[in-house]
C-alpha cells in the first residue's frame, strides 16, 4: 500500500520535528524510508528490496511470522505490568535464566539495552557500595546520563560532560573521562596493538583499581561487552577477560557483560559473547536487549541470588511500566522458539564462518590485499577492518564510507560502519542470513573494492558518504 507522506514530506517533517541529532541513514542521498521487513530484506515506499546486514535487532528475521503472530495474539488479549502474575512472563524469565550459568538466575525485565544497563550499575553499587567504574575504549552502553558516563564512544566526543584528565597517559595520549570514579581502558585490540597480549592490555585494569584503591577505594564494577560492537568487532583474548575480571574481583568489585549487542548465538560459538573462548569467567551482572524481543522493545538484567539480595535491601520497589509486559514477553518466547527450531546459533557460526573464509579468499586471492587489513569476529558477528596498507594497518575511514555508500547506491546492500577509526564493515544482520545472501554480499564488496582500485584517487574527494 502507498505511504500516506511522500519520502520528501517525512524528511521536511522530521527537520521540523526531530532532533538533528536523531541522524538518518544514507542523509545525502535523501534517506531511506523504508515500509518492510522480511527475513534478512527489507523494502522501501517503492517496493525495492535491500539485503540488511546490519540489524541485530530483528534476530531471528525480520516480521518472522510466528513472533508477529504471538505478539498479535497476546495483545489481542491482555497487556499489563508485571505486578499481576503471567506465565507467560515468568516462563521467559526462566528460560533466560536456563541461558545463563550458575549463579546467574534473577531475571529483571526493562524495555532496552540502555534500561538493563542503567540497572545493572544500580545492581554493582547497591552490591559493591562503590560506584568506581572501568570502562573500555570506544564502548557504547546506551543513552540514559548513567549509562553515558560508562560510555567513552559518547563521552569522549560530547559537550554535555566536564571531562577530566585521568593519572594515565597511553601512546595515543592523555585520556579524559567523565568523573574521578570513571576509569578507561584500551580497546584490547590484536590487530592495530597498543600492547602484544591480552595480559597486557590487563595491566591497565590493575591500574584502575589501583588508582582508586591509592584514594583509599574500592572498584566498584567492569563494564564491557563479550564482542565489542561500536569498538570495531574485538574479541578481547581469554587472558584479557581472565586476569582483568580477576583484578576487578580482587578489589571489591563485579563484572557487567553486556549482551546487548551480541547476545543469542550471535557468534555461533556460544549462546553469549561472554562464554566465548576458553577463560571460563562467569559475569556477576549481564544486560540483554536489542534481539531479545526480535524488535519489540524487551530488555534484562540477569544477576545472582546475593547481588539482587544487596538491591533489595536498599528498600526502593523496582517497578517499570512496560518493562515484560506480556506482550514483549511474547515476542521473547517466539524468538525463542524460533531461534531453537531453526537452529539458528549453529547457522551462524556455519554462515559466519563460510562468510569469512570467502572474504580471506578475496583478500588473498584477489586485488584487495591492500584494502582488506584483517577479517575477524565470530558466527554472524563479523569485522571487516578497510585499510590503506595492509601492512601498516593504516584505517582508511573515507574508503569504508565509499563502499558503504556504494554497496547501497548499486547493490542495494545496507550495512554499517564502526570502529575506533570509522574503518571497520561491521556485519550483524538477522540470523537468518542465508548463504546466498552471503555470496551476494562478498562479490558486490568485490566490485565495489574493484571499483575502488580503479579510480585510484583518494576517496576523500569522492561525494559519496553516508552518515
Ligand atoms: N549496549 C550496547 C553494547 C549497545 O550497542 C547498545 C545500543 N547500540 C546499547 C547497550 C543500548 O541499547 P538501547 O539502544 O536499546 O538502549
Amino acid at each position: 500500500s502507498q505511504p500516506w507522506l511522500s519520502k520528501q514530506d517525512v524528511l521536511q517533517l522530521r527537520t521540523k520535528h526531530f532532533l538533528k541529532s536523531v541522524s538518518v541513514s544514507y542523509a545525502n542521498t535523501g534517506g531511506l524510508m523504508i515500509l518492510k521487513g522480511n527475513g534478512s530484506r527489507l523494502y522501501d515506499e517503492r517496493g525495492t528490496s535491500y539485503l540488511d546486514t546490519r540489524n541485530n535487532v530483528c534476530h531471528v528475521g525480520h516480521c518472522n511470522p510466528r513472533v508477529v503472530d504471538a505478539v498479535s495474539r497476546q495483545l489481542a488479549e491482555l497487556n499489563t505490568n508485571t505486578r499481576y502474575l503471567h506465565p507467560t512472563v515468568i516462563r521467559l524469565a526462566q528460560r533466560l535464566a536456563d541461558k545463563c550459568p550458575d549463579p546467574l538466575q534473577v531475571v529483571v525485565f526493562v524495555n532496552s539495552g540502555s534500561e538493563a544497563n542503567d540497572l545493572a550499575l544500580r545492581l554493582a553499587r547497591a552490591y559493591t557500595k562503590s560506584k568506581n567504574t572501568i570502562v573500555v575504549e570506544g564502548a557504547y552502553h546506551g543513552h540514559t546520563l548513567a549509562v553515558l558516563e560508562v560510555s567513552p564512544y559518547k563521552y569522549q566526543h560530547s559537550k554535555e560532560f566536564d571531562l577530566q584528565l585521568q593519572e594515565e597517559e597511553t601512546t595515543k595520549g592523555p585520556v579524559t573521562t567523565p568523573g574521578p570514579h570513571i576509569w578507561q581502558v584500551p580497546c584490547p585490540d590484536m590487530y592495530r596493538q597498543r600492547h602484544n597480549t591480552g595480559k597486557e592490555y590487563a595491566n591497565h585494569v590493575q591500574d584502575g583499581c589501583d588508582y582508586f584503591q591509592r584514594k583509599g577505594e574500592s572498584t566498584g564494577a567492569i563494564i564491557m561487552e563479550g564482542g565489542m560492537s561500536v569498538g570495531g568487532v574485538i574479541l578481547p583474548s581469554d587472558d584479557f577477560v581472565r586476569d582483568s575480571v580477576t583484578a576487578v574481583r580482587n578489589h571489591g568489585g563485579v563484572y557487567i557483560a553486556d549482551e546487548v549487542q551480541t547476545g543469542f548465538g550471535r557468534l555461533g560459538s556460544s549462546f553469549w559473547a561472554f562464554q566465548h573462548g576458553n577463560h571460563g569467567i562467569v559475569p556477576d551482572i549481564v544486560t540483554v536487549g536489542k534481539p531479545f524481543g526480535n524488535g519489540m522493545s524487551l530488555g534484562a538484567v540477569v544477576t545472582t541470588p546475593e547481588i539482587a539480595k544487596a538491591f533489595d535491601s536498599m528498600g526502593v520497589e523496582y517497578f517499570n511500566t512496560f518493562g515484560g509486559n506480556p506482550v514483549a514477553a511474547a515476542a521473547g518466547m517466539a524468538m525463542f522458539d524460533v531461534l531453537e527450531d531453526e537452529k539458528l546459533q549453529e547457522h551462524a557460526l556455519q554462515i559466519g564462518g563460510y562468510l569469512k573464509k570467502r572474504f580471506w579468499e578475496i583478500q588473498t586471492e584477489r586485488l584487495h590485499q591492500d584494502l582488506i587489513g584483517d577479517i575477524r569476529g565470530s558466527g554472524l558477528f563479523l569485522g571487516i577492518d578497510i585499510v590503506e596498507s595492509s601492512t601498516l594497518r593504516t584505517p582508511a575511514a573515507a574508503k569504508t564510507s565509499f563502499i558503504c555508500s556504494r554497496l547501497k547506491q548499486q547493490y542495494n546492500i545496507l550495512t554499517s560502519i564502526d570502529g575506533l577509526y570509522d574503518n571497520v564493515l561491521v556485519i550483524k544482520p538477522p540470523m537468518v542470513f542465508s548463504k546466498e545472501d552471503a555470496d551476494f554480499f562478498v562479490e558486490s564488496f568485490s566490485k565495489v573494492a574493484l571499483e575502488l582500485e580503479e579510480l585510484g584517487a583518494t576517496v576523500e574527494t569522492m561525494e559519496w558518504t553516508p552518515t
